[in-house]
Formats: C-alpha cells, structure tokens, sequence
C-alpha cells in the first residue's frame, strides 16, 4: 500500500488564494484592509526570515503588514510599551511578536500583553485556557494546530470518533493541536518524552500527529496500516549532496511511512505552508471580528 500524500502547498495556495478574494471584497464593501503588525526583536536570521515570509504572504493577499524593528537590547517595558499601541491602533487586526526573544526579556508577560481580540499566534493565556475549555472558543487558535485540522478536513479524513495519537505536548503545537482534536470528538493520547513503549502506543493511532523536533524517528513499523499521518517536524540533517549542506526532514521516516500509511504530509511541503496560510486567516477573521462580520 503507498499513502495518499497530502500537498499542504497546494492546499495552502488554494486557501490564500480563498483569502484574497475576501480581503478584496472586505476592502470593496468596508473601505479596509486588515493589517497584520509583525515585531522583531534583535537580529536572529532565523526569526528574520520568518517574519519576511509573513509579511511577503501578507502582501500576496492583500494584507497591509507593519514591520516593528526593536534593537536586541530593547527593555520588556519598552517592548510591552509598542505592544500596547499597537493594541490601540485601528489600523492593526493582528499582533504577532516573533519568537523566540532576547533572553532578559519574559516571554509570558510580553504575550499576556497582547489584545486577545488580536491574539493571532493565539498564545494568550486566556486564548489557550479557552481552547483548553469544554464549550468555551478561542478568539484565535494557533497557526500551525489550525493548519492541521485544516489539512486533515480537506483532505477529507475523518476525525470523530478516531484513535488519534499526538506525539508532542508543547504550547504551540502538541497541546494545541490534541485539544482541537478532543473537540472535534476525537480519542486523544498525548505523547512525549517519558512516554513507555512509544511504537505501540502510534500503532493504535488512526490519525498521528508528530510534533516533537527528531528527525525520522518514528518508523514505518509504528505506524497502523491506513492510518493518517502528519508530520509537523522540522529537521535539519546533514547531506553533502545538497549546495547547503543540509536538508529538511520530519519526524517520521517518510519513506517507510508511505508503504504503511494511508494519508501522509511530506516535509517540507505538508505543514509548513499551512502555518502562514492560518497567520494570514486569522488576520481576515480579526478584522472580520471587528467589522461585527463574525462572532
Ligand atoms: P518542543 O521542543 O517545544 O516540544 C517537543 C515535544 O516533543 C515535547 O513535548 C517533548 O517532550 C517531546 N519529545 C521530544 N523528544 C521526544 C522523544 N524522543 N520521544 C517522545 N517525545 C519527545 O517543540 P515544538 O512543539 O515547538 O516543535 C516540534 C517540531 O515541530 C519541531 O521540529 C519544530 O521545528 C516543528 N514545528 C513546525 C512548524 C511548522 O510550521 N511546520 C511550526 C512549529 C514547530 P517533553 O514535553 O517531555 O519534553
């Protein structure tokens, strides 16, 4: 048997391209485009490249980005200070604040500080409390846990009532992505470094979600036959054949998965494209939000 593979690129350029034409419309009938504030701390090529990314899709559909530059050595209260006005101002629909920052600077408290109505990372802690909660919605939730239910629902794979099992159980991804699974009535096992026997806890998954950042662990031998596998990791691994000197991977062995799995996202080209296709509909759905389009 050889996996269906899911093109996140291609369903990524389909839900841009989705966007657009309501950004366009948006701007027709209200006379606005929501706009996306990105902020940078310091000089980190990593994050640099990032938030170039962002802002470059912004523009692709539409979306007026506002890039925010702080020097490294910006103080928390001078950072908290330009979150807040952005909070203020009309003109911004989504805040995102680049991660990681400046060691002197506490993560927690900057994020705490942001608008929930313009959480579009959806890392509040009331936006994440939210998600955690029966019967209570989130304003926003995260990029990359929404770009997975995206990805499976387009692809048409069932979720309720499945063995799903989440390899990871970080804020941004692991957790995230498990309690929407649990909400959409899912079967849900958390999974992560302490974890017992971890093969034979993925071979009772129907749908696997790796998100725990080690290249091509998890085997084809881990996974049960048909099952919908979704790799969110990103791996640098040596290779000498390639001009960088290095190439991406997951966190499962795609090769191996593929005569196994009946559904499966490649790396790079599954996840990725969908993290910036959420930023993005997040942003709309604020705006949206504050237009009293949506609730
Ligand atoms: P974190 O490092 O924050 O979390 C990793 C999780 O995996 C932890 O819960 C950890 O367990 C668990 N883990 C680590 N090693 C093992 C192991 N050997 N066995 C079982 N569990 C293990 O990573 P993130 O959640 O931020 O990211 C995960 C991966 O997803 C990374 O490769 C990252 O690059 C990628 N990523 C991709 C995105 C995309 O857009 N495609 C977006 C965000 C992340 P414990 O809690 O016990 O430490």
């Amino acid at each position: 048997m050889t996996a269906q593979i899911i093109d996140g690129k291609a369903i990524a350029a389909t839900i841009r391209g989705e966007i657009a034409k309501e950004v366009a419309k948006l701007k027709e009938e209200h006379g606005v485009a929501p706009g996306l504030a990105a902020v940078l701390v310091g000089e980190r090529k990593d994050s640099q490249t990032y938030v170039r990314m962002k802002k470059k899709a912004c523009a692709e559909v539409g979306i007026k980005s506002i890039g925010v530059d702080l020097p490294e050595s910006v103080s928390q209260e001078e950072l908290i200070a330009r979150v807040r006005e952005l909070n203020a101002d009309p003109e911004v629909d989504g805040i995102l604040v680049q991660l990681p920052l400046p060691d002197h600077i506490n993560e927690e408290a900057v994020l705490a500080e942001i608008d929930i109505t313009k959480d579009v990372d959806g890392f509040h802690p009331i936006n994440i409390g939210r998600l955690s909660m029966k019967g209570r919605h989130p304003l926003f939730v995260p990029c990359t846990p929404r770009g997975v239910i995206e990805l499976l629902d387009r692809t048409g794979i069932e979720i309720e009532g499945k063995n799903a099992v989440i390899l990871g159980r970080s804020n941004i991804v692991g957790l995230p992505v498990s309690m929407l699974l649990l909400h959409r009535n899912a079967t849900i096992t958390i999974c992560h470094s302490r974890t017992k026997n971890l093969p034979e806890v993925t071979r009772r998954a129907d749908i696997l979600i790796a998100a725990i950042g080690r290249a091509e662990m998890v085997r084809g031998d881990w996974i049960k036959p048909g099952a919908a596998v979704i790799d969110v990791g990103v791996n640098a691994v040596d290779d000498a054949t390639r001009k960088r000197g290095y190439r991406l991977v997951g966190d499962v062995n795609f090769e191996e998965a593929k005569e196994v799995a009946g559904y499966i996202t490649p790396v790079p080209g599954g996840v990725g494209p969908m993290t910036i296709a959420m930023l993005l509909k997040n942003t709309l759905d604020g705006r949206k939000r504050r237009l009293g389009l949506i609730e």
